[in-house]
């Protein structure tokens, strides 16, 4: 069996090393200082594939939070279109004497979006936190919002005070 050749597993080596060194398993290093460069690469490696699969099960709950709170606003949006065309169904004339009904409630069409808006505010909390859970910066979702990173860590922070969310746990070094 002919000794063949292979370049070095060494990360950035590019030297050439025999495949067969006599006994033993074939060499992949030209040197030792390549062999442990290529562990501390694979051991790095090993560390971000960990880090991405607690990510991944730690958006477990942030995501159903957010698909929960959107079909929330889904209904919200869904009941006030309803009012509304309840209302038109009834017909123009009805509709002038229903208006100036007393017993029509007070700002019916106010409440109902106030309704909504609330909702939309709590899918756009989830959304955050969920980002954020996923490993984004407060500067990306900053920019998401046109506001600075700054701006949108203190208001998330304060909103998730108010409305008892855990906040997010720490994803390491948060680079802004
Ligand atoms: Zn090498």
């Amino acid at each position: 069996m002919g000794g063949g050749w292979r370049t070095c597993d060494g990360p950035g080596c590019g030297k050439t090393v025999p495949t067969t060194s006599g006994t033993g398993r074939p060499r992949r290093y030209c040197s030792e200082a390549c062999r442990s460069r290529w562990r501390r690469v694979a051991a790095r490696i090993r560390r971000r594939q960990a880090l991405r699969e607690d990510r991944t099960e730690a958006l477990c709950e942030p995501r159903h939070e957010l698909r929960a709170a959107a079909y929330r606003a889904a209904a919200a949006a869904r009941a006030l279109a309803a009012l509304v065309d309840a209302e038109e169904a009834r017909g123009e004339g009805e509709m002038e004497d229903r208006h100036w009904h007393p017993e029509r409630a007070a700002a019916l069409y106010t409440r109902a979006a106030r309704t909504l808006a609330e909702a939309a505010e709590d899918v756009l909390a989830a959304a955050v936190r969920a980002d954020r859970t996923a490993g984004d910066s407060w500067a990306a979702v900053g920019r998401a919002l046109d506001v600075s990173a700054d701006t949108v860590a203190r208001r998330h922070r304060r909103a998730a005070r108010l409305s008892n969310i855990r906040p997010v746990a720490p994803n390491g070094p948060d680079p802004g």
